[in-house]
């Protein structure tokens, strides 16, 4: 199979004037524009300080869609932002003025159980793809939040809670498609166009735009989280880093220095899956105080809502006093 493809002959119209009535007929995909009912709900990001109004939202649903508006975008010198999931702090996935291609409707994921490899499109969030990889027993190693868009994530490097026993999100990763800045569709991976292929792996995006990514998947079964509050002293933090470097490649940490606002599942109480002593172990070694349970999860009870944080600083933490 030719690694190159040339769009579906399906032009991009010639004049901004006329864009919004031609794009609209040219692509298969949605097209908003402001005024539209939805445009003030979708030209927003997941960061609110950014508030950007694009000349135009449009949402493919197919490479020949993405082609086209690649190449109207160029015929009208205009800017083209590229949204996955609207996470970017930066505000990347939006433009003032330009157009927005968001790639939410794109969201195609299939998995292949026996070779453990999954295509999943660039519209997906990490959650999308974890929940129906988890179906199966398997997992891609994404980040710590499920509504962030795996193609942002992947192509920014990607660092979640598989990082220490499997790498990073793009060490599992095998293969990109692309659209080109002129409207070629690239299938690339480590034999065809290697150098893209590098760039595409952690260079955090703009080598061209995304359509599907083919990934590595892992066996698990079990997934033990938990969360301890502790107070951010040198010696908890000393013996938290001790503690992390000297425990197995299964446990990824994550230190974070905050104060605690009013958490909701404060009081959480879970059961404690069998095998799950080892894991646990850094919980009951970080520092003086001694801690109580790491959730399991899905296998909480209900939360408390309105709980206070000092609460769960004593009661996950037993002595603790709280930040
Ligand atoms: C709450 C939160 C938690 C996070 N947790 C983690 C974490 O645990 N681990 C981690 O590694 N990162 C994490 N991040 C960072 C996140 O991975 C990056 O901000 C990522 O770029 C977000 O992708 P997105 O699709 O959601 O964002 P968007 O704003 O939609 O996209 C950001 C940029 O990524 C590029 N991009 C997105 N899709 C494509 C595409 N199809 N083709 C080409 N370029 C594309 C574009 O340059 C785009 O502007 C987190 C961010 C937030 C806000």
């Amino acid at each position: 199979m030719s690694s190159v493809h040339h769009a579906e002959q399906r032009s991009a119209p010639d004049s901004p004037t006329r864009s919004i009535r031609e794009l609209r007929a040219a692509l298969r995909g949605r097209v908003i524009a402001p005024g539209d009912p939805d445009y003030e709900s979708t030209r927003l990001v997941v960061n609110a300080a950014i508030d950007h109004r694009p000349a135009l939202i449009i949402r493919p649903v197919d490479c020949a869609d993405v082609s086209l508006v690649v190449s109207a975008a160029r015929a009208y010198g205009i800017e083209l932002a590229i949204r996955g999931s609207g996470h970017s702090f930066a505000g990347h996935g939006s433009s003032d003025g330009g157009f927005v291609l968001d790639m939410s409707d794109m969201h195609g994921l299939h998995i292949d159980p026996q070779r453990r490899t999954a295509w999943g499109q660039a519209g997906l969030t990490a959650g999308q793809y974890t929940t129906e990889a988890a179906r199966h027993g398997l997992a891609t190693g994404f980040g710590d939040t499920g509504s962030v868009g795996i193609a942002g994530l992947t192509l920014g490097g990607g660092i979640g809670w598989l990082v220490r026993k499997h790498g990073l999100t793009v060490d599992d990763l095998l293969a990109v498609e692309v659209v080109t800045a002129d409207g070629e569709r690239l299938h690339v991976d480590s034999q065809r166009h290697p150098d893209l292929f590098w760039a595409l792996r952690g260079g955090g995006g703009n080598f061209g735009v995304v359509t599907r990514l083919h990934y590595r998947l892992h066996r698990l079964e079990t997934i033990l989280g938990g969360l301890l509050v502790l107070p951010a002293s040198p010696t908890v933090l000393g013996s938290f880093i001790a503690a992390a470097d000297a425990a197995p490649d299964e446990l990824s940490t994550i230190a974070i220095l905050t104060r605690l606002p009013p958490l909701p599942f404060v009081g959480i109480r879970t059961s404690r899956p069998a095998g799950a002593d080892g894991a646990l172990g850094l919980c009951r070694r970080p520092g003086p105080q001694s801690a109580g349970p790491c959730s399991a999860v899905g296998d909480r009870d209900t939360p408390r809502r309105g709980d206070r944080a000092d609460a769960l600083s004593t009661d996950v933490c037993g002595r603790g006093s709280g930040p």
